[in-house]
């Protein structure tokens, strides 16, 4: 495994703009869209299209599949 590798996320779920942290329960959670292309700009995780979720009250992300 590459060093760039293990910073991977992978896509989890369907984006829901409801959703909940699975963490922590906090419904405080913000949504980044991520495009294809910004890997190492704006977002480290994965170099695919997708809503970025963040939990404000513990920090957690997770990736959502863009549902059109
Ligand atoms: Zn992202
Ligand atoms: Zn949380």
């Amino acid at each position: 495994m590459s060093y760039r590798e293990t910073f991977v996320k992978r896509i989890t779920r369907d984006y829901d703009p409801d959703a909940v942290c699975s963490k922590c329960g906090g419904e405080a959670v913000s949504t980044r869209y991520c495009l294809e292309g910004q890997m190492s700009t704006i977002c480290h995780y994965i170099d695919k299209e997708h809503m970025h979720r963040y939990c404000q009250r513990c920090h957690h992300e997770w990736l959502e599949r863009v549902v059109n």
